[in-house]
């Protein structure tokens, strides 16, 4: 099939034309094949909208899904190429940061598989999130550029202007085409300012912030430690939501909605409260186009819905009305009036949607003119109910309901892990690939002992597939018969990878003191931090510090290995999760809503080491207590400690020695050589006078299980079986199920 369109684009044959024009032929073909597949909406259409997509790359994933990967592969072969050659060639867009961008990219692949209509709704971010660096020991911040001449981007004929309040943007529609596994084709739509600038950018990721007629869409999540940042934050959601509301209108009407009766057309899915703005902005709209303000606000909320994923208070959004004003003047009268008709039923200022100091909470708005509120795990549902959102349960408990997280089974066991999807196709036959539940089947083979070896062999190949990765891109040389213990995930002080780091120099201290581990443990670290969270960048200082401490150091470094992989992303977790033995799941519990990651390790052998935090417990109910091992406080523990606001982390240090070396070892001699006082001190005293997610308490359990994981991973049968285990009972966290739930109770398509 390539062959043809090889000839026409650049007049020769597969063989003898470069990579480069092979990939770029077969973008076009899957481009061509995906157009034929659209999906046209009967009659209602859902838009999620979110301010990220972490698509990852989308050549292999397409070819799956469009039946058409084994036909490429054997093609390129016999041209003497590689489909794995091309995909090297293809860029990573860079248009998410972690897990909620993840989720938003998994929804639209099971959207479209469901055969459901359903457009993503985002923004064309040039240089997206920024590619990390690692330099001295720390991180760097460089621009992360991947659009190219030929990409997956169409560019649309559609043209928006939005209003605001200093200068009027022009923006055009860019699309991806987004395919269904055997089925048929969505979009992603993506907006652009057409006056955007890359040459704005000076060295890393600095630029002049204020010049918003020429950076809007340069980069996801600008640096917002200063008011600019903040402003240009607000400019990017206004810009987002404006152009996404004027779409879906003009689509309604096109396919024959006399917007009355828009709640019937249209279904809008708010990722987090980013996009939040889209409920005034529709407001503005409708009520411009002859509704009563009753009737729009009424519509408004029928057609909207709002996923939380979060209970950190510093991540809810509270805009003050002054940016609002500078920003976007046409919606801050609607915003007042939405406060005004809240108010006047309500005299609780905890639900009013601007608080006493001219701040909007965007949340607040979203519970109150949405007509579904939904939380992203069993646990992190029932924490907004009883806790956070409690006084807004009690207003409207029809609007709260829980949809726990997935991820697509496409990207993340068919695609990634081939030796592993070959064995469960020869064991339990093609079905689970439509029906992820039909994985359940797996578990017949739960004492067999030819099944239990193969899963062993498998792992250890992705092991060697991995180790041979990191030789290649980072020069690190991994032992393949060591444990793989793995934290992957952006850095946050609650997901607690200092913990991790913890252990390591208890470890570390342990094997120093003569105390060897069985068997030699590779503990592997990915994460980027925020290029404003100091604490996060100082953890990610101390993790290289020790991989460069143990590296240099024989005695320790044949049994212990710390490896921090640079700029984690998607293509990177595709080679680090099939390889894994022991997923760190470590969040305080009550912090993480959900994790997608949790499920990745799952699906794939990985056995998880966690807190009762997140889709942890259910994963924690499905495989049962020998499939997985569980630690630390749980979440009425850490949220009745947090009220009572006595927390003490000096406490815990003086009472274990253990626990008091490790901390002392951060600003030890040998590690202030390695590393820079400043950070290191600043981390030393963050965790003994602060450590506000609580890793103290903690940590004495977690050392106990960890060891407790370790000494079973010696007996390989019974290992074996609790990869098996986890395997099996995956099914429940395939994203096909969480979309055909909101389906079936929020968008009714
Ligand atoms: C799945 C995924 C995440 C989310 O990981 P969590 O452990 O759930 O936080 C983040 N980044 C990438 C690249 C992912 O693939």
């Amino acid at each position: 099939m390539l062959e043809e369109l090889v000839m026409e684009t650049c007049g020769k044959s597969l063989r003898d034309c470069s990579v480069d024009e092979a990939y770029r032929a077969l973008l076009k073909l899957v481009q061509n094949e995906a157009a034929k597949r659209d999906i046209i909406p009967k009659k209602k259409k859902l838009y999620y909208i979110s301010a990220e997509f972490l698509i990852g790359k989308l050549l292999s994933n397409n070819l799956i899904n469009l039946g058409l990967y084994d036909v490429i592969s054997r093609e390129l072969e016999e041209a003497g190429k590689s489909l794995s050659e091309l995909e090297e060639r293809e860029p990573e867009p860079s248009l998410g940061n972690g897990g909620l961008g993840r989720l938003a990219a998994c929804f639209l692949d099971s959207i479209a598989t469901l055969g459901l209509s359903g457009d993503g709704i985002g923004l064309n971010y040039h240089l997206g999130l920024f590619r990390q660096k690692f330099k001295k020991c720390k991180q760097k911040e460089k621009k992360n550029p991947w659009i190219e001449p030929d990409s997956w981007l169409i560019p649309s004929d559609r043209k928006f202007t939005v209003e605001f309040g200093d200068f009027t943007a022009k923006a055009t529609m860019y699309d991806i085409l987004v395919t269904g596994y055997e089925n048929g084709t969505n979009r992603l739509h993506l907006f652009d300012l057409d006056s955007v600038d890359e040459s704005l950018v000076r060295k890393g990721i600095k630029f002049d912030k204020t010049q918003v007629e020429k950076n809007l869409t340069l980069f996801l999540y600008p640096d917002d430690s200063d008011e600019e940042g903040r402003l240009l934050r607000v400019y990017q959601q206004y810009f987002m939501v404006s152009c996404g509301a004027q779409l879906i209108v003009a689509e309604a009407l096109e396919r024959g909605c006399n917007l009355h009766d828009l709640a019937d057309y249209v279904a809008i899915q708010i990722n987090d409260t980013h996009p939040s703005m889209v409920i005034p902005e529709l407001i503005r709209i409708l009520t411009d186009k002859g509704l009563a303000w009753g009737e729009a606000l009424k519509v408004v909320t029928e057609t909207c819905a709002y996923t939380n994923h979060t209970i950190l208070a510093e991540a809810l959004e509270k805009w003050p009305l002054s940016y609002i004003e500078k920003v976007a003047p046409a919606i801050l009268p609607i915003i007042e009036k939405m406060d005004k008709e809240i108010r006047k039923d309500h005299e609780e200022e905890s639900v009013a949607i601007i608080d006493k100091d001219d701040r909007i909470h965007m949340a607040r708005m979203d519970m109150h003119f949405c007509h579904s509120v939904n939380g992203v795990a069993y646990l992190h549902t029932e924490i907004l109910k009883n806790s956070e959102l409690h006084d807004f349960y009690k207003l409207y408990p029809e609007k709260f309901n829980n949809k726990t997280n997935g991820i697509t089974f496409r990207r993340w066991l068919l695609h990634c892990n081939h030796p592993l999807t070959e064995f469960l196709e020869e064991k339990i036959g093609q079905g689970f690939k439509k029906d992820a539940a039909k994985l359940a089947d797996f578990l017949r083979f739960r004492e067999d002992d030819e099944t239990l070896t193969r899963l062993a062999e498998i792992k250890r190949e992705n092991k060697c597939r991995l180790a041979a990765y990191l030789k290649n891109t980072q020069d690190v040389d991994i032992n393949v018969d060591s444990i793989f213990d793995i934290q992957v995930k952006r850095l946050h002080e609650y997901k607690r990878q200092q913990l991790n780091a913890l252990y390591v120099i208890h470890k570390y201290l342990e094997i120093k003191g003569g105390k060897l581990p069985k068997r030699p443990i590779t503990q592997i670290f990915g994460a980027k931090a925020a290029p404003a969270y100091q604490i996060a960048k100082d953890i990610i200082h101390l993790i290289l510090c020790l991989q460069k401490l143990i590296k240099e150091d024989p005695e320790v470094s044949q049994h212990l290995q710390v490896v921090m992989v640079e700029n984690y992303n998607v293509t990177k977790a595709e080679k680090l999760i099939p390889a894994c033995d022991i997923s760190e799941q470590i969040s305080l519990a009550s912090k993480e809503a959900s994790g997608t990651g949790n499920m990745k390790f799952m699906l794939n052998g990985a056995v998880t080491l966690g807190t009762e935090d997140g889709a942890n417990v259910e994963i924690h109910e499905l495989v049962g207590d020998k499939n997985i091992y569980v630690f630390g406080e749980d979440s009425d523990t850490v949220i009745a400690r947090y009220a009572r606001g006595d927390y003490c982390s000096k406490d815990y240090y003086k009472k274990n020695e253990e626990l008091k070396e490790a901390v002392d070892f951060i600003v030890s001699k040998k590690m202030l050589e390695i590393g820079s006082k400043t950070k290191l001190n600043r981390l030393y005293s963050e965790l003994l006078n602060k450590d506000w997610f609580m890793t103290f308490p903690d940590f004495p359990d977690y050392v106990e299980t960890k060891e407790r994981a370790f000494a079973d991973y010696e007996d390989e049968r019974e290992w074996a079986k609790k990869m098996l285990v986890n395997i099996a009972k995956a099914g429940f966290f395939s994203s096909d199920r969480t979309i055909a739930q909101y389906n079936e109770d929020i968008w009714h398509l």
